[in-house]
């Protein structure tokens, strides 16, 4: 199947240029969320993702600021003039989302939510549909078909690792579902290496190697002071270490 672009806020997926999508895991407060978008504007980065409402394995663990996060991701947005892509978990937070945030991210959490799913097939909004960790590709298209069979058809995967017996990384990163998605779909498919890897170490060469497979794009997390990051500083580059590798991987155009 020939893809079809997804153009978002004017960043084009599935393009010539591949798409840089950078930001924290989580929205923490005013002031990091402001150092990070604008290191993603200085690199050249296309969009500003930033959760704030975060599908934690442990309760006991940072939820994300909710609305009050979403208040701050919309001011950046409007002073930076960045496109932001942020995670909506229930139907009734699809409304408030959507105020802040250009594209609308379904979590791997997520993925086999169908009420969720077929509400955003009729939100007229871009979504960001990440793959769950333990969905087959197939799954993952199919999750894709309640979208569309809504009427959005402004879809966009992202393959971020899947669970495996491989203890040494968080997930593993499935270069053949990039490939398969991307043919079987006919949508754009990005990777977010920093999810598979669970380890900032392997950012760098798993990114090379999704774009070598024909990811469209990627995305990464980045944070002011990782070892102080309230979820994912692991993964998460600090703001130094992401403008080198945006500057290194950068392609010929530029990020789309
Ligand atoms: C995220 O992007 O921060 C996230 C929670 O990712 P995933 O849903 O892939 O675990
Ligand atoms: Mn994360």
């Amino acid at each position: 199947m020939s893809l079809r672009p997804v153009t978002v806020a004017g960043v084009e997926f599935g393009g010539p240029r591949p798409v840089l999508i950078a930001g924290p895991c989580a929205v923490e407060d005013e002031e990091m969320l402001d150092r990070c978008a604008r290191a993603a504007v200085s690199a050249g980065a296309s969009m500003l993702r930033g959760g704030a409402f975060k599908p934690r394995t442990s309760p006991y663990k940072f939820q994300g600021l909710g609305l009050e996060g979403l208040r701050m991701l919309a001011s950046v947005r409007s002073s930076l003039g960045i496109p932001v892509v942020s995670e909506v978990m229930s139907a009734d937070m699809i409304g408030p989302v959507s105020e802040a945030a250009d594209m609308l991210q379904v979590g791997s959490r997520n993925m086999h939510n169908s009420a969720l799913l077929t509400e955003l097939g009729r939100c007229g909004r871009p979504v960001l549909l990440k793959r769950g960790f333990m969905a087959t590709i197939e799954e993952w298209l199919l999750a894709a078909e309640y979208l569309i069979n809504e009427g959005n058809d402004r879809v966009v995967l992202c393959e971020r690792g899947i669970r495996t017996i491989e203890p040494w990384t968080r997930n593993t990163l499935d270069l053949a579902a990039i490939v398969i998605a991307r043919r079987k779909a006919g949508f754009p498919v990005i990777a977010d290496p920093c999810h598979a890897a669970g380890r900032r170490d392997l950012v760098e060469p798993l990114s090379k190697a999704c774009l070598a497979a024909g990811a469209d794009g990627l995305m990464i997390e980045i944070h002011p002071d990782p070892a102080r990051a309230l979820s994912d500083g692991d993964q998460s580059l600090d703001l130094e270490a992401f403008s080198k590798l945006a500057a290194e991987m950068r392609p010929a155009g530029g990020w789309a």
